[in-house]
């Protein structure tokens, strides 16, 4: 689930600050364009526990190493340029960060775009779909993965460029023209507008930083086809660099995908558009915005610009009783939807295909009074009656294997039964209900619509709590 869930993560994950997923991703690129299995497999060796990293000074870079980077960025930035085919408006600043420094910086970046609503939302939202332990503490999750991350960032706000201070020069040079790349992105079509996203539409929102993403990674990836020595220095430089990536092994899948997406479906989408159309075509996707997951994972639908349908979700607090509060009213999208499914499913190809046909979607967050009572609603439109159709098994398997133990109330489907004279158009209607451990859970196909509902309490009238949604 990306939602708000993601809200935090996402704007301060990508161009923001760049990370050692970055890394990864790329030296897996590398991989590829130097072909060179032996350096690369001493690249993913083990690295050492957070413990043994140096340790920040807390003081400014040194002179001359400010210099360095000073001379550096000039260089790379008009590489960058050339290759991006954007011209250079205006010199970029640059400087080292300290670890404290760019510590502060996460947090100060953190409480200013996320609200503590929004964080507990999200922690929530994770935990009530089950992508988190009930014992996850998000916001202290988030600072500590972010901070283990952080190998750089741009900041539109300042215009300014930094690279963290512990990290060697020459090898984060492919890191720089990632980082230059949103230099240039932000001086032709301004990045800052990206930073207060509207709520309400998550998914719009990593679609929009897949396309940031995935430009300046693939640019990365071509400065470096044109460098192979300092691909090299930089693939060494992860073998032997002290960042550590615990916090990030350790996430819980849905965060660790959702963290990569940008970078990883990003980059292919973006490698898409430019074989299409080269740059010119990347950079008119910033006029014309890629609208949701779904066209990142389906460059075709882009292409065609399938726009997502918009789905609404009534307010159903009167029918929950005194104490419930709204949470969260926001769009799942392709993506996230394929991580709820494949929590549990655990069968990746089998989860893409069920959300394949995906049209939109929309959920709603409840928290109640008591400790931990939440209810989460989800209404999602498909294609087709079969990709809905296909959609809702797999989700009635994902609940199966969630809860082995409940008591399944209700399945009917009267799809099957349908009487003779039933008008031949009449949409095929099914409804499975669960009795959990965590409340009622209630899944509905009505035509080429599911709609979910998990953590229905007892006292509660399900059946009016379904019509209602459905209107
Ligand atoms: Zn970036």
């Amino acid at each position: 689930m990306n939602p708000k869930l993601l809200r935090g993560l996402k704007r301060l994950a990508d161009y923001k600050s760049e990370s050692r997923r970055l890394s990864k991703q790329i030296a897996r690129i590398v991989t590829l364009l130097v072909g060179c299995s032996l350096i690369c497999a001493a690249v993913f060796v083990a690295t050492p526990p957070v413990a043994s990293m140096p340790q920040a000074s807390g003081s400014a870079p040194s002179v001359p190493r400010h210099a360095a980077i000073v001379a550096t960025t000039v260089a790379i930035l008009k590489e960058t340029s050339e290759i991006r085919e954007l011209a250079i408006l205006r010199p970029v600043k640059s400087g080292a960060q300290s670890r404290s420094e760019i510590e502060r910086m996460i947090v100060r970046n953190l409480d200013e775009q996320t609200t503590p609503v929004e964080m507990h939302a999200t922690e929530l939202a994770l935990k009530k779909l089950g992508l988190a332990p009930p014992e996850f503490e998000y916001r202290s999750f988030v600072v500590k993965l972010l901070t283990e991350q952080v190998a750089g960032y741009y900041d539109p706000k300042a215009q300014r460029f930094y690279l963290a201070d512990w990290i060697d020069l020459e090898g984060q040079k492919p890191v720089m023209a990632h980082e230059l790349t949103h230099a240039l992105q932000d001086q032709h079509f301004n990045l800052s507008r990206f930073e207060k996203w509207p709520k309400g539409d998550s998914d719009a929102e990593l679609a929009a930083h897949a396309l940031i993403e995935g430009d300046a990674t693939l640019a990365m990836t071509l400065y470096m086809a044109k460098n192979p020595l300092v691909a090299l220095a930089f693939i060494r430089s992860l073998g032997s660099s002290n960042m550590a990536t615990e916090q990030f092994s350790q996430a819980p899948r849905a965060i660790r995908e959702s963290l990569v997406f940008p970078y990883e479906q990003g980059s292919e989408w973006a490698t898409r558009v430019y074989k299409q159309g080269g740059w010119a075509a990347v950079s008119q996707a910033f006029a014309k915005l890629p609208q949701s997951s779904e066209q990142i994972l389906h460059p075709e639908k882009y292409f065609a610009y399938e726009v997502p349908v918009k789905v609404a979700l009534p307010d159903v607090r009167p029918l929950l009783g005194v104490g419930w509060k709204r949470l969260d009213y926001d769009v799942n999208g392709e993506w996230s939807l394929y991580l709820i499914l494949d929590q549990f499913l655990n069968a990746s190809a089998e989860s893409r295909r069920a959300v394949a046909g995906w049209a939109g979607d929309r959920y709603a967050l409840y928290e109640g009074s008591k400790p931990g009572e939440a209810l989460i609603v989800q209404l999602t439109a498909w294609d087709t009656q079969s990709d809905a159709r296909e959609f809702f098994d797999a989700y009635a398997k994902r609940t199966w294997r969630r809860y082995p133990k409940a008591e399944a109330t209700e399945i009917t489907s009267t799809g099957d039964k349908k009487p003779a004279n039933a008008a031949a158009q009449s949409p095929v209607r099914e409804r499975h209900e669960w009795q959990t451990t965590e409340g009622r859970v209630v899944l509905e196909l009505q035509g080429s619509r599911v709609l979910i509902m998990e953590g229905i309490p007892e006292n509660v009238d399900a059946k009016a709590l379904v019509k209602a949604s459905w209107q």
